[in-house]
């Protein structure tokens, strides 16, 4: 995703917050409609029956009437998707859209021509009712059909071009990368690497947990919790931006690098891995899966599988995570007791030692139960040993 900061007029600025405004309505009526249905009640209106609605809505209502029928249709249009992810068991229920969070439209149909440089740092992209908006141009801009507005907590405007990237081609050498979500935000590779999600520096993080504190303490409404409250969503901005560069790096590293990328499958992990612990390992990384890590991990990780999966299509192969903990890589024997500790595996059967999150992350790179799920490749012989490096126990 190509993000760029976008410098509104205050008088297009307050055309873009009607747009936010009324994509963030339109959005909570499709998430009540949805809220109201239980088995056996026929279902909730579908993207064309709420189309109809929304058409219905507009005569009733100068105010909707007086927006971008695009906005408002789109936010229904992204519902509906959020709604497959939802079903997909790749991303949580769609929830409500609150003023100030989350803010955002989505613009499509956008032709060349919607776009324009001015100088070496200045564009302009055409939006429906607030006319030339300005943007930094802080990079190529690539030739994209739509694009998305938001504002953050801190009260910066982006402008995101949606643009699929190239394809990254790979080695050639039939080389397998496994990766398994181990402890705390970083991630074991197969080749015994370790993926660290970037985050906030621990300065930056003790500045965060102090701000939210005061925050807690600051009366309703007062100057100091508007100052508090913005210099809180500027420090987690900033780490939303480093974890999206981030992402941006990996899977362009991941993609060069391996043929074949298999992950775990993120549908599976629900069921069986949580906070409090999983089927197969219970209460394995409770600490480090719970509150702010594991957000960050989950939405670094959830990114950077999207970006994968862009990058080498046909390439990225979801896992069944089941039982990766306790098989041995070596050998193949699957016992809990060789789970010697978190950061251990030692075999029972062959007496072969490796850290855990390594071990899991070669499982993973033999493609053991590779689920046929959404037209992903399923995996080679049960047995096929992953072709890279060894690694010294
Ligand atoms: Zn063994």
């Amino acid at each position: 995703m190509s993000r760029y900061r976008l410098c509104p007029s205050p008088a297009q600025e307050a055309v873009l917050r009607e747009h936010c405004a009324q994509a963030r309505y339109v959005w909570n009526l499709a998430v009540e409609q949805q809220s109201w249905w239980r088995p056996g009640r026929t279902s909730a209106p579908g993207y064309l029956e709420q189309c109809r609605q929304l058409t219905a809505a507009r005569a009733a209502h100068d105010w909707l009437r007086a927006g971008s029928q695009m906005v408002q249709q789109q936010a229904l249009r992204d519902f509906a998707q959020a709604m497959v992810n939802f079903f997909a068991g790749t991303h949580g229920r769609p929830s409500w859209r609150k003023a100030g969070r989350d803010e955002g439209f989505r613009i499509v149909a956008v032709k060349p021509r919607h776009v324009r440089r001015l100088s070496r740092k200045t564009g302009e992209v055409w939006v429906p009712k607030a006319g030339w908006v300005r943007f930094r141009w802080s990079r190529a801009v690539p030739a994209s059909r739509s694009y998305r507005v938001t504002r953050d907590g801190a009260g910066r405007w982006h402008i995101a071009f949606a643009a699929i990237p190239e394809p990254i081609p790979g080695p050639g050498t039939d080389c397998v990368i496994g990766i398994d979500r181990g402890v705390a935000i970083s991630a074991a590779m197969s080749t015994g690497e370790l993926l660290i999600v970037t985050q906030l520096s621990p300065a930056r993080q003790r500045r965060l947990r102090r701000l939210q504190r005061k925050l807690a303490r600051a009366g309703r409404g007062s100057d100091r919790r508007a100052r508090v409250k913005l210099a809180a969503a500027r420090l987690k901005a900033r780490e939303t931006d480093t974890r999206k560069d981030w992402a941006e790096q990996t899977s362009t590293d991941l993609a060069r690098r391996f043929d074949v990328i298999r992950v775990e499958d993120l549908k599976i992990c629900q069921m069986t891995r949580s906070a409090k612990g999983t089927v197969e390992a219970p209460g394995r990384n409770i600490r480090q899966k719970s509150g702010l890590n594991r957000e960050i991990l989950r939405s670094g990780w959830g990114l950077l599988v999207e970006r994968l999966e862009h990058k080498a299509p046909g390439r990225v192969e979801r896992v069944n995570p089941a039982f990766t903990s306790q098989r041995c890589s070596a050998c193949g024997h699957v016992a809990a007791e060789s789970r010697k500790s978190q950061a251990l595996f030692a075999c029972v059967a062959c007496g072969f030692k490796l850290s855990a999150d390594v071990n899991a992350a070669k499982n993973i790179a033999a493609g053991h139960a590779v689920t046929a799920r959404g037209g992903f490749r399923v995996a080679g012989p049960v047995n096929r040993e992953p072709q890279l490096a060894l690694l010294p126990a």
